[in-house]
């Protein structure tokens, strides 16, 4: 199980979080991070902030963007919490672009940071088992209806689920 999958699987346990949609806010509030919701230059999903020492934190979220993309984001920011140490600004944009105030120069590093977050994300909002058991229950449904169902219930994007399902090898890529 890849670093990213393992975290979020750790966090989801430790909170006693057992079904979906996960409640990103809470695991914020109980990382002891800030959720701030902001009007962001519409490019910006997000950014994380935290203080040297690593011990307090804001996630700052663009509030004009969908809920579900917010969700995202704030998962995909706490990812960069728990793997991504002693980087004391991230800052997201939508085209996936990333400055990190440190460390601008490492761009390979950065991408695989984004990857890594994003592997998080998807992993902490739609958990392999649980995608897998849901999906066997939607057998009747046309594989379109199917991602709206599940887009529902782990309440993300359904372009983010059919991203999921297909890296989970449960629907083939277009
Ligand atoms: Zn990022």
């Amino acid at each position: 199980m890849k670093k990213a999958e393992a975290e979020s699987a750790r966090l989801l346990h430790q909170y006693g979080i057992e079904a979906p949609p996960v409640d990103v806010h809470r695991l914020a509030r109980a990382l002891g991070i800030d959720v701030q919701l902001e009007r962001l230059d519409r490019s910006v999903s997000g950014m994380l902030v935290r203080s040297p020492s690593d011990d307090a934190a804001v996630i700052v979220v663009n509030g004009q963007h969908a809920d579900v993309r917010q969700r995202f984001t704030i998962a995909h920011e706490l990812g960069h919490f728990l793997l991504h140490r002693g980087r004391p600004v991230i800052v997201d944009h939508l085209t996936r672009a990333h400055v990190n105030m440190r460390d601008e120069t490492s761009s390979l590093a950065t991408s695989t940071e984004e990857i890594a977050a994003n592997q998080f994300a998807a992993s902490l909002l739609m958990p392999t088992d649980w995608v897998t058991s849901a999906i066997n229950s939607l057998d009747h449904l046309s594989s379109s209806r199917q991602v709206a169902a599940l887009a529902s219930t782990f309440d993300v994007s359904e372009q983010a689920m059919e991203y999921r399902l297909i890296n989970l090898g449960l629907r083939a890529a277009p």
